[in-house]
């Protein structure tokens, strides 16, 4: 009887030895650039000296530090947990670039409580909505939130696509979508913001530079999907992240996305779980997974060609019921650092290594003050009137309980408004 309790308790003690021994070991061999050994350091009273998770604007970046944020890392419709494509690289030089804007993203972006104006320069790596759906509302909704600059787009075009195929033509469309909208904001809000300046460039292009400023440098390398889809590498104080987009195992990316610190590249779920979960027919299943995108075990054999410092797996629902088929997929054909990213994931780069934390974002943001000043119409600008027959139709009952909302909006403000709509008496 003795022993029978004995060799569990023995056993229990083994595990927690193994435990104690093995986990920092785990937990270091995916990198570990900024833990410190901190047992002394911990109060009951102060700041933790160190977070498992991280709190978006508790964090100063270093001089030689990249943060690399997931604001969409699944599939073209967003979901609570997964919006589409979207990640927001913050270089240690205070530069700041979103690659890909995907549908439903812009709600982790406007989480960060960042100052919209620090987020202006969009690298789109084409233009499936799952990559820039979120652009027209990121864009347009910069006016309310203390944007006073407008949008830098860099986006494909060219490379023997129909002109109304490129990003130039797209945001024609958006503006042309938002007539109404930025017509009749004219002198009621800040419109610095409404404008999106585009850099187009050419797709088919290999290695191409498209943006070179304060020692960043960024490429493009084509993308196998359909055409007109492009992969971003970003280099920065001798440290790469490469982005692939949406694309086939390609030979571009091998080759100049080798040796990448973060390698972020899409992965899709296994066919299996594309007829079952997605509800997919088979044919289609095979087509889109194999034809238009890279599946699990070929983005795992893509990995050991690139041989990244760690690989970044995303465009997949990262699921319980769906994660251990993608993972079992991948292993099949690499053996190197990956994470399978889901929303908020966050990498801090640097040339000691990468560390991989989650982030608990805020549910409930707020526009953070505004950088520049905030001033309620562009300089130079006219003022839009609504007509006078539709103010006419106002409840006029209502006047008493609004002179009362202007004299208290007076009285806290120091300021001296008056209602300005009145009456006209009726022929
Ligand atoms: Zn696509
Ligand atoms: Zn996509």
């Amino acid at each position: 009887m003795k022993n029978k309790l004995l060799v569990p308790f023995i056993g229990g003690i083994a595990v927690a030895v193994l435990l104690i021994v093995a986990l920092p070991k785990l937990y270091n061999t995916e990198v570990e650039a900024k833990t410190t050994n901190s047992k002394n350091q911990w109060s009951p009273t102060k700041a933790y000296p160190e977070r498992e998770v991280y709190f978006p604007g508790t964090e100063e970046l270093a001089p030689d530090e990249i943060r690399v944020l997931s604001c969409g890392s699944g599939m073209p419709m967003p979901r609570l947990k997964q919006a589409a494509a979207c990640f927001l690289i913050e270089l240690g030089n205070g530069e700041k670039f979103i690659f890909d804007l995907g549908t439903g993203s812009f709600t982790t972006l406007y989480a960060l409580g960042m100052p919209l104006d620090y987020m202006t320069k969009i690298f789109l790596s084409h233009q499936h909505a799952d990559h820039m759906g979120d652009l027209p509302t990121f864009f347009i909704y910069g006016m309310q939130n203390g944007r006073s600059k407008p949008l830098e787009v860099w986006g494909p075009g060219g490379g023997g696509m129909p002109e109304s195929w490129g990003t130039k033509s797209a945001v024609a469309g958006i503006m042309q979508f938002y007539n109404w909208m930025l017509e009749t904001s004219k002198g009621a809000l800040d419109t610095r913001s409404l404008q999106i300046n585009v850099h187009e460039f050419d797709w088919s292009k290999i290695n191409n530079v498209i943006y070179d400023q304060d020692g960043v440098v960024i490429r493009t390398i084509p993308a196998i999907h359909l055409e007109g889809s492009v992969s971003f590498i970003l280099e920065w104080k001798g440290m790469k992240i490469a982005f692939s987009g949406d694309t086939l195992a390609n030979q571009w990316w091998t080759e100049y996305a080798k040796g990448a610190d973060l390698a972020i590249h899409e992965c899709f779920l296994t066919n299996e779980s594309f007829v079952t979960k997605y509800k997919f027919q088979p044919e289609e299943a095979i087509y889109v997974s194999t034809l238009v995108h890279t599946t699990a075990p070929v983005f795992g054999k893509i990995m050991s060609i690139t041989q990244p410092k760690l690989a970044v797996a995303y465009h997949f629902q990262n699921d319980p019921e769906t994660l251990p088929d993608v993972v079992s997929a991948v292993r099949e054909t690499y053996d190197g650092p990956v994470d399978f990213a889901v929303d908020g994931m966050v990498w801090n780069v640097t040339k000691e290594g990468i560390r991989t934390r989650v982030s608990m974002l805020n549910t409930q943001p707020y526009p953070p003050p505004s950088v520049n000043e905030r001033q309620q119409a562009a300089p130079g600008g006219e003022k839009y009137e609504t007509p006078e027959w539709i103010l006419q139709g106002y409840e006029w009952e209502t006047i008493p309980v609004m002179d009362k909302v202007y004299k208290d909006f007076n009285e806290e403000f120091g300021t001296n408004f008056q209602f300005p709509l009145q009456k006209k008496e009726s022929k």
